[in-house]
């Protein structure tokens, strides 16, 4: 396909929602709280919409997979501790903003945030932290190889205590 003007909040609701009910054969569910914030001023982006649909598709499903470890690890705690903390409680965040000719597409997990010694190898093909044949470490490499066709970037904020967020500009509008 070829860029073509895209209303772009309405394509995230989709293929978020998507992504959550939809979710992955074999997937273990899991309950989180979506807040989608999108800014209302947003209005067509040329996109391959074909394409993007699969970076928020595979975004979102990094970020429940995350979760749901996160989820585990902390009944496992809660299991071993005598003062069990407060439940976990999965956030998933989306928002989006416009500013200067630059248009911002941002999901943030409260999962376990990414290693420091990780952050430059996610990005590499087939690199997976997922066990069997759960991760093909192909998401995040295709993703971010669609956001630069589409002269956008990808951006990472990760750390243990808040979780991740992956944050992608892109030109309001994209010269073909
Ligand atoms: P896969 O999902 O098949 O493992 P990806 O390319 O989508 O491959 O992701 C590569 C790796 O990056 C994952 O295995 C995981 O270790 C890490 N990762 C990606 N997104 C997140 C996230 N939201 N939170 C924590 N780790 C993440
Ligand atoms: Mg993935």
């Amino acid at each position: 396909g070829k860029p073509e003007p895209t209303p772009l909040n309405p394509l995230i609701k989709e293929y978020v929602n998507l992504a959550y009910h939809g979710m992955r054969a074999g997937a273990e569910p899991i309950n989180v709280d979506i807040k989608m914030n999108l800014d209302a001023s947003i209005d067509d982006v040329n996109l391959i919409a074909e394409d993007f649909s699969r970076v928020i598709l595979n975004l979102c499903n990094n970020a429940f997979d995350a979760m749901r470890e996160k989820e585990k690890l902390t009944a496992d705690s809660r299991q071993l501790s005598a003062h069990p903390d407060k439940k976990y409680e999965p956030n998933l965040t989306v928002r989006t903003k416009r500013d200067s000719g630059t248009v911002t597409f941002e999901i943030e997990d409260n999962g376990p945030g990414i290693p420091d010694e990780l952050k430059d190898k996610i990005l590499q093909p087939f690199f997976t932290t997922k066990k069997g044949t759960q991760g093909t470490g192909l998401g995040l490499s295709i993703s971010n190889d669609i956001v630069k066709a589409h002269g956008g970037t990808m951006s990472i904020n990760s750390d243990p205590e808040n979780g991740t967020t992956f944050c992608i500009s892109l030109p309001e509008n994209v010269k073909t």
